[in-house]
């Protein structure tokens, strides 16, 4: 098996090094906006779809009459152009099977700046060469495994990192007998982050909404509220934008910690897993933008970080479908039946009553079992 992994290190850069890497990101973020501008007018003019192929095409035109283009590496440029491409083709794949995916929106300054090389990158102990850049200190904090597929080079709050996108060939999940007894069901939620029906006595785990949530709410509103305040093109309106980044990045590690704390806990103990796949939580009624936008990056991150993990220690991970309902079936006998949607105990005819989460992660955790003996 192939697996792609991360690895993520301190770049040291002196001035002239990060002078360099704020050019490329922003002449990055520059073909970035020209190409999604191109597409975005082709479409309104002509009704026409542009590809990446006519992009890289017009590239090379550009390149002849943007002068200042010329000192940035072309690979750089045309992954620029290739993300975009990327980005375009998850917002359609995400409006026909889900989850959605916003569409592709024009970079700002100062907001996730990063620049990408398909290839030309060594790397040495304590050093790694950048085509068109040279030679920058890192911080080699752990080995790199596998074949380096691509580098990213980004700023995150003050600070310069690269993450080396690597291919693990030949990689072989540890092999496990799996044992039925040792299964889960987790119904992700919005009362609870999580319901877990564990085992076969069902034995019920709970796992509250980490708290930095409610307060990071609150917080982000703030700060866009803040930032739509500010005049266009100001300083202060740079200032604002640049706060709320740091803190989507600074909420991003308080998530990712979380989330790796709690699916380590999950995969280690457990064989069988079963989830409920993504696209049915996008269908959660009754919620406002912000505070949706911000329980689907949860279940997303939790999910990629459960996957993940899975594989490293051999478990089966099942993304159980919602075809039969499973907030709606009874685990007891089978039988469905309707379920209002604040309605917080599950009732049946069969005398089976219990909580609305713990049933729907019993049905998800015998149809995770049910797929794996
Ligand atoms: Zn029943």
């Amino acid at each position: 098996m192939i697996i792609r992994k991360n690895f993520k290190y301190l770049l040291k850069p002196n001035k002239t090094s990060e002078a360099l890497f704020h050019q490329f990101a922003g002449a990055r973020r520059w073909i970035y906006n020209w190409g999604l501008q191109q597409r975005k007018e082709t479409f309104e003019k002509e009704e026409k779809k542009v590809s990446l192929f006519d992009q890289n095409n017009a590239l090379v035109f550009l390149k002849k009459k943007t002068t200042w283009l010329s000192s940035i590496h072309s690979q750089v440029l045309q992954q620029a152009l290739s993300d975009l491409d990327k980005a375009y083709v998850s917002f359609f794949l995400g409006l026909k099977k889900g989850p959605k995916v916003g569409y592709p929106r024009f970079k700002c300054k100062g907001v996730r700046d990063s620049f990408r090389y398909p290839q030309g990158v060594k790397v040495e102990e304590d050093r790694v060469f950048l085509p068109k850049i040279g030679w920058v200190k890192w911080i080699k904090s752990r080995e790199i495994e596998g074949v380096i597929k691509q580098t990213t080079i980004l700023k995150e709050g003050e600070k310069w990192y690269i993450s080396f996108s690597c291919e693990i060939e030949n990689f072989s999940s540890p092999k496990i007998d799996l044992n039925p007894k040792k299964s889960v069901g987790i119904d992700l939620g919005l009362t609870h982050f999580a319901t877990m029906a564990i085992g076969d006595k069902n034995h019920l785990v709970t796992i509250e909404n980490p708290k930095f949530l409610k307060k990071s709410l609150e917080k982000l509103r703030f700060l866009s509220r803040n930032l739509s305040r500010k005049m266009k093109k100001g300083k202060n309106r740079y200032k604002a934008r640049k706060k709320l980044s740091q803190f989507h990045f600074h909420l991003r590690n308080l998530r990712l910690d979380f989330c790796n704390k709690l699916v380590l806990q999950i995969v280690k103990n457990h064989d069988i897993i079963g989830i409920e796949k993504m696209n049915i939580l996008h269908m959660v009624q009754g919620l406002k933008t912000l505070a949706r936008a911000i329980n689907d990056a949860g279940w997303g991150l939790f999910l990629s970080c459960l996957k993940n993990k899975a594989i490293e220690y051999g478990k089966t991970l099942h993304e159980v479908s919602s075809f039969l309902g499973n907030t709606k079936l009874c685990s007891n006998c089978g039988q469905k039946n309707e379920m209002e949607l604040g309605q917080r105990t599950y009732k049946c005819s069969c005398g089976h009553n219990l909580d609305r989460d713990l049933n729907a992660a019993i049905n998800i955790k015998n149809q995770a079992v049910g797929a794996s003996v």
